[in-house]
């Protein structure tokens, strides 16, 4: 059989961020099945990249997808009244179909800022893998559970029938367990958990040590860390997606191996006014990767601005000559290893999961470096396409969904949230 596609003449920059040039990509049955200089066609359909830049697409490893739904509802508010008085308690109206369509909503901006892949955490999760099929980017999802509910033994049935009915349904869509956190989950609900998580074979994503005073108040209740929480409970003999990990301390290292992955989220620490953590510190023995957080908190979905964001504080308040950009692009695509969709690398093998740029832009001319240009300079309107599975879901600058749709009902919705008010929740932050 011969390929399907040819990215014709590229430049390429691969996951190392090693630039190559005038490169042919042959694409067949969604995988990259040839790199050469050679252009030798046969039936496939060619698309010229002359001087573009084919890079492998960009992960966001940490979102709440459907809370796109909330974005700017909670502004210049301290973390706990963010968290008490604004998300839950409007949370706790929120319908499937609000679900749904903030899930649509970040979908769009996602694959318009070059994402292929996001990892997501939360509620309603049957109604955000219909939103990822509908719209061909991959998505890693883990249906969020609150271990103090009433409800949990309830909830961990229901999230278990829907990881095992969705979890192989698509070569698009992996499933996993969401605790929310060692603080809204006790140690047996985290013990119940993975249990699950081990029989069935898939991993967990969590968030960890957000605060200090998370980890203080872990320290005095339990006289643990959340991390040696985890740890007791089993969490890392699972994959596992850390969210944030922000005040992990120098004795959490131990627990963390090679299949537990950092996402990271600078603008929510900066607006939630959430400190630096150690992070930053700890860069180089952590795989850190990058995730957005929810547009509730985040206002954007874009990995790449947390990506830059990272590198600016650590450059800020560490050294101008760290935070390299050959490392802030290898975080940037860590991502891909924590989701093993086998995309993010540029080989033979590798699914073609692409973004593909022009950096001939006002905003990102002269090129004297390509990294730097997309690094500090680019935005979603150099991302002229995104492809999955070598499907292109962004073509000619648009994305290949009804955006129109899409934004009539996610203004409706926002309306009935509004209408319908706070309610009550039982969780506190
Ligand atoms: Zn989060």
């Amino acid at each position: 059989m011969g390929s399907n596609l040819i990215l014709k003449n590229a430049n390429i920059i691969n996951e190392e961020g090693i630039v190559t040039t005038n490169k042919n990509l042959y694409i067949e049955d969604g995988k990259i099945s040839r790199i050469s200089e050679e252009f030798t066609p046969q039936n496939e359909e060619t698309v010229d990249c002359s001087g573009l830049f084919v890079t492998p697409g960009l992960v966001n490893l940490h979102t709440h997808s459907p809370m796109n739904i909330f974005k700017g509802i909670a502004e210049d508010v301290s973390i706990e009244d963010w968290f008490n008085r604004k998300i839950w308690p409007y949370e706790s109206k929120m319908t499937e179909e609000d679900t749904y369509y903030g899930a649509l909503l970040a979908i769009v901006e996602m694959i318009d800022n070059g994402v292929t892949a996001f990892a997501d955490h939360y509620f309603n999760a049957d109604r955000i893998c219909d939103a990822v099929l509908e719209t061909g980017i991959r998505a890693d999802i883990a249906p969020t559970l609150f271990g103090i509910s009433e409800d949990f033994d309830e909830q961990l049935e229901k999230v278990t029938g829907l990881i095992e009915k969705r979890g192989n349904e698509s070569s698009h869509l992996r499933l996993r367990f969401g605790p929310h956190s060692p603080y809204t989950c006790s140690n047996h609900a985290l013990i119940k958990i993975l249990d699950r998580a081990k029989n069935i074979g898939v991993g967990i994503h969590i968030h960890m040590s957000e605060t200090k005073i998370q980890v203080e108040e872990s320290i005095e209740k339990y006289g643990v860390t959340p991390f040696e929480m985890l740890y007791n409970a089993g969490g890392f003999d699972v994959p596992l997606i850390v969210a944030h990990g922000l005040w992990i301390r120098e004795g959490d290292l131990k627990y963390l191996n090679d299949d537990t992955y950092f996402a990271v989220s600078p603008k929510t620490y900066m607006k939630l006014n959430m400190g630096m953590g150690k992070i930053w510190e700890l860069k180089d023995r952590i795989n850190l990767c990058t995730g957005t957080d929810g547009a509730a908190s985040s206002n954007t979905l874009n990995p790449l601005e947390q990506v830059r964001m990272f590198a600016l504080i650590g450059k800020m308040f560490n050294s101008a000559t760290e935070f390299k950009l050959e490392d802030m692009w290898k975080m940037l695509m860590r991502g891909h290893k924590a989701l093993g969709f086998k995309s993010g690398c540029i080989k033979v093998g590798y699914s073609a999961d692409l973004a593909i740029w022009d950096l001939k832009r006002v905003n990102t001319m002269p090129v004297y470096n390509p990294l730097a240009s997309i690094i500090y300079s680019s935005n979603a309107k150099n991302i002229i396409h995104t492809m999955v599975n070598g499907k292109f879901i962004k073509k000619d600058e648009r994305v290949l969904v009804d955006t129109e749709y899409i934004l009539k009902k996610a203004y409706e919705h926002s309306m009935n949230i509004v209408r319908r008010g706070k309610g009550n929740t039982k969780i506190i932050f």
